[in-house]
């Protein structure tokens, strides 16, 4: 079968927050086969879109940012849809680039193909292993993401692990599930987002962010631990 190129559904040229330490371009890959019920990119999710950019055009436009930035993130959607990203990892890192990944870990055997290529990933953990159809719609997911997870954890490549606070879903019973689970596999640093509508309001219902007893006690069960509030 011929190589197919990455499926990009957007690109953003500079970021200073979604790679620790780095000045990064993020390329957002088309396709997830999740389907989140906050999702704020739900024009990522299907495998293809009218408006996708060429893969060429977006490594030439990397190419002529190097000296501006010093690493490139990849996005989603979700990267690990496409086998096509390990090649761009590859031409990536041979353009003297450093190599974030955010993903949700829906295929072991392609994070773990590429694992010894990044410098950084951004891991979610959408729900309690076992309860990611409530959140996800599919609940294959959670065995498929803590099988990645356990791989990277043994990896050495540095990241974090993060979980949404759906308040629909994810309430202080799932956040203690979830946290046992990581501290089992061995992971340090955790960070809790607080979750926004997609149009950026505050999400309706009790947020579990807001009980500072739970997040004492979470957070002494991990050597890093931060709540990420969103940002207007
Ligand atoms: S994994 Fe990300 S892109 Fe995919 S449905 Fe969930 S929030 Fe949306």
């Amino acid at each position: 079968m011929a190589n197919r190129p990455l499926r990009v559904g957007g690109v953003e040229p500079f970021s200073t927050v979604d790679f620790p330490g780095h000045l990064a371009a993020v390329v957002f890959c088309q396709g997830c086969p999740l389907a989140c019920g906050y999702c704020h990119n739900p024009d990522l999710i299907p495998a293809t879109a009218d408006r996708m950019l060429d893969f060429e055009t977006v490594l030439d436009a990397l190419a002529a940012r190097q000296g501006f930035i010093d690493g490139v993130v990849f996005s989603g959607g979700e990267p690990l849809g496409q086998a096509a990203l390990a090649d761009a990892v590859s031409r990536v890192r041979a353009m003297g680039l450093a190599v974030a990944l955010h993903t949700a870990g829906t295929s072991p055997a392609l994070l773990e193909r590429i694992l010894p290529h990044l410098d950084w990933v951004g891991f979610d953990v959408k729900a309690p292993f076992a309860g990611y159809h409530g959140v996800t719609g599919v609940a294959p997911a959670g065995t498929k993401a803590r099988e990645s997870l356990q791989l990277l954890a043994k990896s050495g490549t540095p990241y974090e692990v993060r979980t949404t606070v759906w308040p629909e879903r994810i309430d202080a019973a799932a956040l203690r599930s979830i946290a046992f689970a990581l501290t089992q596999i061995g992971v340090s640093r955790f960070v809790l987002q607080e979750c926004r509508t997609p149009d950026r309001r505050t999400w309706p219902g009790e947020c579990a962010l807001d009980d500072t007893a739970l997040m004492a006690e979470l957070g002494a069960r991990f050597q890093d631990f931060e709540v990420r509030r969103a940002q207007n």
